[in-house]
């Protein structure tokens, strides 16, 4: 039985104050329920909001982290630093991450296995190009990127994993997968993964789609069967927003 997870990237949105007041609002209406609730924020932020979500069941969320444990890199946050000040997840390989900072399959699998080790929840993210669904090749290519994330990783590692597809031709760009596309892909992600794993750990992995998901499209991709949750950039900006995707 997986559960629903809803996680909120907020990019590089936000300061120290207007965090603080979002937790104030969302905390207000927020029922704890059988769905996972996760804010992803910059760094500065995830102090603030581990504090004011203590005792609500609501997670924090980092959106990157080096693969090194410690070391000389400039500007780089460790697995070991956000889990000092109470991290509980943290996106990894996001398209944004890919596309301008030079994230690669091989940094991604690094920052997988770091974070494990610190016991840091990954949301792994995966997802093609709009050129790469044009020529037809999204399913291979997001099966590429999902195998070479997965390596070394041990069963139990993965059983734990959050899988978010994210197309990036659906990313802040109002055009949503329809609930068929990110079915699919989403099915074929879990297949890759019982390809490797085998189905007891492939179904235990929890399949979020990201993507333009609002409050008035969300109903009906969490009701696809292998949809298990979203990662929600702009509209988790908004407490009342993100509430009614978090109500589906
Ligand atoms: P939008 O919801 O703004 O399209 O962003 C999706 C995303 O990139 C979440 O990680």
């Amino acid at each position: 039985m997986r559960i629903p997870f809803i996680a909120g990237n907020w990019k590089m949105y936000k300061n120290i104050k207007e965090a603080a007041e979002f937790a104030r609002e969302f905390k207000k209406n927020y029922v704890a329920s059988d769905v996972q609730v996760a804010i992803c924020a910059p760094f500065t932020q995830l102090s603030v909001l581990v504090e004011a979500f203590k005792g609500t069941g609501i997670k924090v969320g980092a959106q990157n982290m080096h693969f090194e444990e410690q070391g000389a890199f400039t500007g780089e946050v460790s697995g070991a630093m956000l889990k000092e000040i109470g991290v509980d997840y943290c996106i990894i390989g996001h398209s944004e991450r890919r596309q301008y900072f030079g994230e690669t399959d091989e940094t991604v699998n690094k920052k997988l296995h770091v974070a494990f080790r610190y016991e840091i929840l990954p949301i792994l993210c995966v997802g093609e190009v709009l050129a790469e669904r044009d020529e037809g090749r999204a399913l291979s290519v997001v099966a590429a990127q999902t195998e070479a994330a997965l390596y070394g990783l041990t069963a139990e590692q993965v059983e734990r994993l959050t899988i978010a597809y994210e197309p990036v031709w659906a990313i802040g760009t109002g055009r949503t997968a329809t609930p068929g596309q990110a079915d699919e892909m989403c099915g074929h992600i879990r297949s890759v993964i019982a390809g490797l794993y085998g189905e007891d750990v492939s179904d235990k992995v929890v399949i979020q789609y990201g993507g333009s998901v609002k409050p008035d499209n969300a109903t009906e991709l969490m009701n696809m069967y292998e949809i298990d949750g979203a990662l929600v950039g702009g509209a988790s900006l908004s407490p009342d927003d993100f509430m009614k995707i978090v109500n589906f």
